[in-house]
Formats: structure tokens, C-alpha cells, sequence
């Protein structure tokens, strides 16, 4: 029985963790999980798993929790979030929780000796160092669940690592891949979010459709699988069929294929070295699909891929400064304040002004991460 804490749960990510759980009652055990501000899923979620302890974003939320759930914890916070990870009675952390706040209940979880499933990947783009630094000190591991480094993750299985040749990272391009670059001036906030294959929340939606996630996933594959950014390539896919692929020094090239259903590598993160059964409505159907597409990633058409490989290779405080100004232009574009553009300008502003400083402890990356958010919040003002 694997016990499993689970932050983030009312998200995307996190609602398809806890049907994994619910697939596999006799493997996995729920343990403990928060929520941000979604309390009517976390009603139901205690329904269901009624656990001795949850984690809200808002204390107000905490405070009526209480009230109708005296028999539970309810904690509220990035200190409750904290004191879940540091819980001594579970095996391992599921973080599906959006951004730069996902990393410190991260470093938590290691410290206190857990092993990490992955899906927040602001974690490894900010303070990939550390978190490579920290596993090593406390002899724990780091699992993926984004798709693209299960795949990876699944095509270096059976083989040495000392013979791959590259990652092959697929995109698909997300909303405006068949746009040109004058055409996503006026573009607006409801067609970004219509993702072509995948569902997903709203802010890694926006970040596909500048391809700052699949940046966010160079930077995340280098941390995860030690590899230089030189063994890293993007390639356009649009159906997303395959995931990705490693190719190797004979140049045999291996792929991992699958439905566009994120349930697949949540549950290989929790269970590997093991494969279990999974219920798909729509299991992948080569000969339904037919055809499969491939294309050049065009650094010019999208230059947030470019930055994110600038800033990866310089390292230091620039990938937090970068992942900073891009949370804050993302929100603001959710929140119609800039146009679609501005993301990809304010983004490569920040990486431009910065101050090039190594990063050797959490505060360093505070200190980036608030650098970042001050610059796009003055550009932003501007904009608006
Ligand atoms: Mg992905």
C-alpha cells in the first residue's frame, strides 16, 4: 500500500490523481491534500476520502471548514501546505499545484525524505539545482508526471543512459499553432484556452499557446534526466500521439505513444517500476488516427522556446526571473489586462534587465522570483 499525500487537488492534475487512487483502492491510499479555494470539491473530496487532515489556500476558508468538519485538521496557507509535505506517515508527494509555490512544499517533502511525483514543473525551471542537490543529499526520488518526461522517462527503461543520443521533446503547438506571428496580435483570452488535444488548466493552456511550457519542459527535462540542453530538441507534433522520444548513439529512436489522458503518466509516476491496468474511454487507435505529423520547431515564430533554452543554458537566477514575469503576464492576459503578445515581450524584458547572479539557496530564488513578479507587474501597468 502506497500512502500518498496529494497537493493541489482540486485541479486538473489533481482530480485525475484521486482517480488513479480510485482505480486502484488496494494499491494507494489517500492520505492527506489541499485545495486552493475550490471548497465545494474538497466537500466532496472529504466525502469520499475522509482524511484526518486538509489544506486550504484562504484562512476564512479554514475557519467555516472547521466549523463543519470538526473531527478534521484543516490547516490553511503555504505553511499548511508545508506541514503536509513534512507529515511523517506516507510515502509519497503528489505535487499538482500551479507555479513558483509549488516549490517549497517540494524541497519539504525531500527533506523529510519522501519521494515526489512531479506535475508542477515550476519546481525544476526555478530551483532545479536545488531540488537536484537536495535528492542526492537525502536519498530520495523524483518521479515525473508531465507527458512529455514519462515518456522519456518510459523510453529510457531496459537501457543506459550513457548511450542516449538526445531527447526528442514533441509539441504540439497549443491553440495558435496554425497562426502566424502578425495574426496573434488581437487574438483573445477564450481561443488560447481552447487547447486543440489536451485539457488542462487555464494557465498551463496559456503557456502552450507560447510555447513557454514547452521551454519550461527543456529546462525540466535537463534537471530530470541530466542532460546538456545540446542533447535536447524540440519537434512539432500536432496530434499528440507520441509523447516523446529518446534517441540513441545507434540512432534507433524510441517513442512512447498513448491517448492524450494524463491519468496514464500520474499513474506510472506512482507506480513504476510497475505497469497496472488503466480505464481509458478512448485507449489510442493508430488506425483510426491514420496519420502522424512532424515539423520544425520555429524559434522564430515562438521565442519564448528560444528564451527558455538562453536562460536554462546561463542558469542562475534567470530561469526563476523568467518563470516569475511569466506567471504574472499570464495572469494578467487571463485577466484581459495585456494582449497575447505582451506575454512573450514582458517575459523576454525581464530575462533582458536582469542582473545575471548565481542562486546557492531558497532566499536567492525569493529574491529572483520577486525581481521577476516587480518587473511584469510595472510593464503590465503600463499596458493596461
Ligand atoms: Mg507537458
Amino acid at each position: 500500500m502506497k500512502r500518498i499525500v496529494l497537493l493541489g487537488a482540486s485541479g486538473s492534475i489533481g482530480l485525475q490523481t484521486v482517480d488513479v487512487i480510485r482505480q486502484h483502492p488496494d494499491l494507494y491510499e489517500l492520505k492527506a491534500y489541499s485545495v486552493g479555494k475550490n471548497i465545494e470539491v474538497l466537500r466532496k473530496l472529504l466525502a469520499e476520502y475522509p482524511v484526518d487532515t486538509v489544506c486550504v489556500q484562504n484562512e476564512a476558508d479554514a475557519v467555516v471548514l472547521r466549523t463543519d468538519y470538526p473531527s478534521v485538521k484543516v490547516l490553511s496557507g503555504d505553511d499548511g501546505l508545508l506541514e503536509l509535505a513534512e507529515r511523517d506517515d506516507y510515502d509519497v508527494l503528489v505535487n499538482a499545484l500551479v507555479g513558483y509555490a509549488g516549490f517549497a512544499p517540494t524541497m519539504s517533502a525531500i527533506k523529510t525524505k519522501h519521494d515526489v511525483a512531479l506535475a508542477n514543473k515550476e519546481t525544476l525551471v526555478v530551483g532545479g539545482e536545488l531540488v537536484k542537490r537536495a535528492l542526492r543529499k537525502y536519498g530520495v526520488s523524483l518521479y515525473p508526471i508531465d507527458s512529455e518526461h514519462s515518456a522519456v522517462f518510459q523510453c529510457l527503461q531496459g537501457n543506459k543512459k550513457e548511450q542516449v543520443k538526445r531527447l526528442i521533446i514533441t509539441a504540439s503547438g497549443g491553440s495558435f499553432r496554425n497562426l502566424k506571428r502578425e495574426e496573434l496580435k488581437n487574438v483573445t483570452v477564450e481561443q488560447a484556452l481552447a487547447h486543440p488535444n489536451w485539457s488542462m488548466g487555464p494557465k498551463i493552456t496559456i503557456d502552450s499557446a507560447t510555447m513557454m511550457n514547452k521551454g519550461f519542459e527543456v529546462m525540466e527535462a535537463h534537471w530530470l534526466f541530466d542532460m546538456p540542453y545540446e542533447q535536447i530538441d524540440v519537434l512539432m507534433h500536432q496530434e499528440s500521439v507520441i509523447h516523446s522520444m529518446v534517441e540513441y548513439i545507434d540512432h534507433s529512436v524510441i517513442a512512447q505513444l498513448g491517448a492524450p489522458d494524463m491519468r496514464l503518466p500520474i499513474q506510472y509516476a506512482l507506480s513504476w517500476p510497475e505497469r497496472l491496468t488503466l480505464e481509458e474511454e478512448h485507449p489510442l487507435d493508430l488506425a483510426e488516427i491514420g496519420m502522424l505529423h512532424f515539423a520544425k520547431a520555429d524559434t522564430e515564430r515562438f521565442p519564448l522556446l528560444k528564451a527558455a533554452y538562453d536562460a536554462g543554458r546561463k542558469g542562475g537566477n534567470l530561469p526563476a526571473v523568467m518563470n516569475a514575469a511569466n506567471e504574472a503576464a499570464n495572469l494578467a492576459f487571463r485577466n484581459h489586462e495585456i494582449g497575447f503578445l505582451d506575454i512573450e515581450d514582458i517575459v523576454i524584458g525581464a530575462l533582458r534587465s536582469a542582473v545575471h547572479m548565481p542562486v546557492s539557496t531558497p532566499e536567492d530564488l525569493e529574491a529572483a522570483d520577486a525581481w521577476g513578479w516587480g518587473y511584469a507587474l510595472e510593464r503590465i501597468e503600463e499596458l493596461k
